[in-house]
């Protein structure tokens, strides 16, 4: 037997009814922006393995990091004790990240990322005697899935079977083009009706709901309006961060910078599963006190991996670099060369580009759903020439390794554009 049939025993892939679900792609190898499976085929990871990976699978330099820390220090319980990698990550985060941002919690995924800046965001007010409950978040939001993360999520694909479970969120529309002014007056009354903690938004574009793209003016207006009614703000960068939007940050591209901000995803440059929340020390004081019950009972066994973290500073390094740089501006003016080729395209609804990702929705007669059948055939249609792309309904995206060569990338175009003739 393959490793796909072996699979089938006892794996349970995530986000997958296995009942109807096409039987799992076994990849053995990757190098760069190129993945191979056990029959030997060819696959471009068009997004970057979920939006992990910019700098190539197997990457020689952070496998070299990884492989020396491994051999120093592997792990140490962080509760009590401390390390060089840990220190100096903090350090050189520090350097990038917005000036207003002084600590650095430690956790494991995106979703952890969140609930712990939720729980902090509750956690302030309490600690300050008082009673504001309410987490506001967009429309088609995607936090993750842990519970307090999916309650602020809005794709109810995700989250259906546990509605009335949830912590409260009260949500207010995304400010795209047009609608700036009734996501506004939605934060208003939002809060004026609730007693809100927090405000959780992905700055810029909303990745799982197929990179929904808006201002970074409209943001700073919603970021004002919270700061005027001491509503906390947290950016959930776990997507946009490290380069993605053409800066280091999507925040970068804003004045009013947030009280929290969430990371993971390409954190380690795809290797070791890892995440930060960063906070304000003005939040960190609302818990620092003689009673330790104002303290944040939050922690994970791995908290910040010596491992981890060593692979944090090498993707860290290989992001600074003027390669890398250059790479980035060369992608964002690959996507703009596409966007112009194809968005007259007769099959072509929108398009739209930041930084290394582009997007474009495909003109339907009926509302797609997530993982509906147009999508399926677009996913099945990719695999077959040798792409790993997913569709979010009628949505098309790409947001490759930043290292994808400028030919691996003009093929993902033309497959994309041949793609149009199957629908
Ligand atoms: C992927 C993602 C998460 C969840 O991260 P996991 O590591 O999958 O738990 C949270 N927020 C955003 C914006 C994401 O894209």
């Amino acid at each position: 037997m393959n490793l796909t049939e072996r699979d089938q025993k006892y794996l349970w892939h995530p986000y997958t009814q296995h009942k109807t679900a096409s039987l799992p792609i076994a990849i053995k190898r990757g190098d760069g922006a190129l993945l191979w499976d056990e029959k030997g085929k060819e696959y471009i990871d068009a997004i970057a393995s979920w939006w992990v990976n910019p700098y190539g699978h197997s990457n020689k330099f952070i496998a070299d990091a990884i492989y020396k820390q491994l051999t120093t220090l592997e792990h140490v319980l962080f509760g009590g004790f401390t390390h060089e990698p840990a220190v100096i990550l903090a350090e050189k985060l520090m350097e990038i990240l917005p000036k207003n941002q002084q600590k650095i919690f430690f956790s494991d995924n995106g979703s952890t990322a969140v609930e712990v800046a939720i729980k902090v965001a509750l956690q302030y007010f309490f600690n300050k005697g008082e009673k504001k409950t309410t987490i506001i978040a967009f429309e088609n939001a995607f936090h993750g899935d842990t519970f307090a993360a999916m309650a602020a999520s809005g794709i109810s694909f995700y989250t259906q079977a546990f509605q009335g479970m949830f912590i409260d969120v009260a949500r207010i529309p995304v400010p795209l083009k047009g609608q700036e002014q009734a996501s506004f007056t939605a934060l208003r009354e939002v809060i004026k009706n609730n007693n809100c903690a927090g405000f959780i938004f992905e700055p810029l574009v909303q990745g799982a709901a197929g990179m929904v793209m808006y201002e970074p003016q409209s943001l700073d207006e919603l970021i004002k309006i919270c700061q005027e009614n001491k509503v906390l703000t947290i950016a959930d960068e776990v997507m946009t961060g490290f380069g993605k939007t053409g800066k280091t940050f999507a925040t970068d591209y804003l004045f009013e910078k947030p009280d929290m901000i969430c990371l993971s995803k390409a954190l380690t440059g795809g290797t070791i599963p890892m995440a930060i929340t960063t906070f304000t020390q003005e939040i960190f004081e609302a818990f620092y006190d003689e009673d330790i019950n104002k303290a944040l009972f939050h922690g994970h066994t791995f908290t910040a991996n010596p491992t981890g973290c060593a692979a944090a500073l090498a993707s860290l390094e290989l992001l600074q670099s003027s390669e890398m740089q250059d790479n980035l501006a060369r992608i964002n003016q690959s996507h703009l060369d596409f966007q112009k080729h194809i968005e007259s395209h007769p099959k072509v609804a929108t398009t739209r580009v930041l930084g290394v990702i582009f997007a474009l929705e495909i003109k339907t007669e009926n509302t797609e759903s997530y993982y509906g059948t147009l999508r399926n055939k677009l996913y099945n249609y990719f695999i077959e020439n040798g792409l790993i792309l997913r569709p979010v309904g009628n949505i098309v995206y790409i947001l490759p390794p930043y290292i994808i060569s400028f030919e691996q990338l003009q093929k993902v175009y033309e497959v994309v554009e041949k793609a149009f003739e199957i629908v």
